[in-house]
């Protein structure tokens, strides 16, 4: 059985590999279960449209097409593959509040049959406030100063407000039309499909059980309710059937807590190795290219994703050195955290290699002009297997690659995309390792081995949440928002040292030097009459009440 379909009704010019099921007769599709097509009208997994896009712009000789479509094909078999996304259904009734003005209103009314839709019809003037999702929306509307709720299934708003934007179920007619909306209210009607778009990794969370605030980007960047942080307990909540799946919340994390379900960075990195001495077009779904008429030249390949906001600096990176390539990312949207990536690695391309690495192009004349002067980058490619490994340890390793042992300067991040230097005042530090603890991505280290408190800046979120853990004054700084382009940034450096005390009394190490005189300092001249107390202070906490003990019985005797 062919997993790959590919169907034209005035069929094709030239052959394609014979993996791949050609067809001119819709009928001859009907019974069979294909994987992949190139098209929207065959019943299949998946309809990659970058196929027929690619075969009518693609410059490539034949023989090099023939190679490519089939290569196509196995790219979106294995983004299939790899999408670790779940579908999920819900149960929807047939409630559905009309907000209009009357004249939208009968409009609305005119096109659907009486009795499909439990409807009521209000102002939007009267509206308070809006929560829940679709399914189970609840609308708190004024009545004459009364607060009533209206719990409906579905939303029709005419020229919808922010307040209806944030939830799941609203759908406005100005931004398509009175029957594609009313279309989406039959087909949700009953059983409601919807997608985990997001993974989430609690431990590396920089929101997650932190004393202190010091994220929290996701929820800001997030349109809809689908993240909302639980201050209380300082917990994120997700909620899947308000989720949009454009993965702006994971171009921002700066951790990599967030990962994209459809399209996961292991995924990005398989995908990208497929791309090995090709030009790579990153496309998202969204984007319609079947009207788009561009000369691809040669090699240059389509790189298909879903959402169009996820992307972020490892993401790049990972497809720019797999394919030893400048790459196109042609969107008519940049999220935040794409945007400052790419501004990022444009700055250190041109630093090391004298070219930028990203061309965005955002209509048809932009795209055509980026073809014409995206390139290979000599000695660029670099490969390396980063299977389940984080994103920040990622990035450190293909940016060291990059660096090599040059010295390119630095490079200014934020204001989305944070990275930053720990400086530590080793005299002033007692390695009481409250920051190590602060620090759950494992930028700081303790190693008792040798007494050493060590930092990883590569790795390193910046989020500042050991410069709030550490007890001492002027002791721990972060430099804000720079990437320094020299190999010592990637290697793990002793920040503050250390000898460890031994007990006066019986000669157990129980503490490091510094900490000890310390407290010395502090409670010495406080014990200055009490000898006994006085040695207390260079005492494990076995032997404090032995010396407190023999001190008094000592007094006692002379009594
Ligand atoms: S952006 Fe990432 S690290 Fe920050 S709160 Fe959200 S999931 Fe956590
Ligand atoms: S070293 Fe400090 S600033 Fe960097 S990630 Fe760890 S806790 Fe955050």
């Amino acid at each position: 059985m062919q997993e790959f379909v590919y169907y034209n009704p005035v069929g094709l010019d030239f052959p394609l590999d014979e993996a791949i099921y050609v067809t001119s007769n819709i009928e001859e599709t009907k019974d069979a279960n294909f994987l992949i097509s190139n098209s929207t009208e065959i019943d299949c997994e998946v309809s990659a449209d970058e196929i027929d896009f690619y075969i009518k712009n693609s410059l490539d000789p034949i023989s090099k097409k023939i190679e490519n479509v089939y290569k196509l094909y196995e790219i979106a078999a294995l983004k299939f593959d790899l999408a670790q996304d779940i579908t999920y259904t819900q149960n929807i009734g047939n409630k559905v509040l009309l907000i209009a003005n009357s004249d939208d209103a009968k409009s609305f009314i005119s096109n659907i049959n009486p009795n499909e839709f439990d409807l009521f019809q209000i102002d939007e003037s009267i509206i308070k406030s809006i929560s829940g999702h679709i399914g189970n929306l609840c609308v708190v509307v004024d009545d004459e100063g009364k607060d009533v709720i209206l719990k409906v299934d579905q939303i029709v708003w005419f020229d919808i407000k922010e307040l209806g934007l944030k939830q799941s179920g609203s759908f406005d007619p100005t931004k398509s039309s009175i029957n594609e909306v009313i279309q989406t209210l039959r087909k949700n009607i009953d059983e409601y499909e919807y997608r985990k778009f997001t993974t989430y990794d609690s431990n590396i969370c920089q929101y997650h059980e932190r004393r202190e605030e010091v994220c929290g980007r996701c929820e800001e960047v997030c349109p809809t309710t689908a993240i909302i942080k639980i201050d209380s307990k300082k917990h994120l909540e997700f909620s899947q059937i308000d989720c949009h799946g454009c993965g702006g919340c994971i171009s921002i994390c700066p951790s990599g807590a967030l990962d994209y379900a459809p399209i996961s960075r292991n995924s990005i990195f398989e995908m990208a190795k497929e791309f090995r001495d090709f030009i790579p077009l990153i496309i998202p779904n969204k984007m319609n290219i079947s009207s788009v008429n561009v000369p691809l030249k040669e090699n240059v390949l389509p790189f298909k994703i879903e959402g169009e906001k996820f992307l972020h600096e490892t993401s790049f990176l990972t497809i720019l050195q797999e394919s030893g390539s400048q790459l196109i990312f042609f969107t008519d949207f940049l999220s935040k955290g794409s945007k400052d990536a790419i501004r990022i690695l444009n700055e250190i391309y041109t630093k090391k290699y004298g070219k930028k690495a990203i061309f965005v192009a955002m209509n048809e004349e932009e795209l055509k002009e980026a073809l014409q002067e995206v390139d290979f980058i000599e000695k660029s490619k670099f490969s390396y297997n980063q299977e389940d490994e984080r994103k920040r340890e990622t990035f450190a390793v293909r940016l060291s690659a990059l660096v090599g042992q040059e010295d390119l300067g630095v490079v200014k991040t934020g204001e989305h995309l944070h990275y930053g230097k720990v400086n530590i005042n080793e005299d002033k530090c007692t390695l009481c390792l409250a920051c190590v603890g602060a620090c759950n991505v494992d930028a700081l280290k303790a190693y008792p081995e040798d007494n050493t408190l060590r930092l990883n800046p590569s790795i390193c979120t910046a989020c500042g949440y050991c410069e709030l853990s550490c007890p001492e004054k002027d002791c721990l700084t972060i430099q804000q928002d720079i990437i320094e382009l020299n190999p010592s940034w990637f290697l793990q450096r002793v920040v503050a040292k250390d000898e460890l005390f031994a007990c006066v009394e019986c000669g157990k190490e129980f503490a490091t030097k510094k900490a000890v005189e310390k407290i010395a300092n502090i409670m010495g001249p406080i014990f200055a009459n009490n000898p006994a107390k006085q040695r207390t202070l260079y005492c494990c906490e076995n032997c404090k009440p032995k010396v407190m003990l023999s001190a008094d019985i000592s007094k006692n005797q002379l009594v």
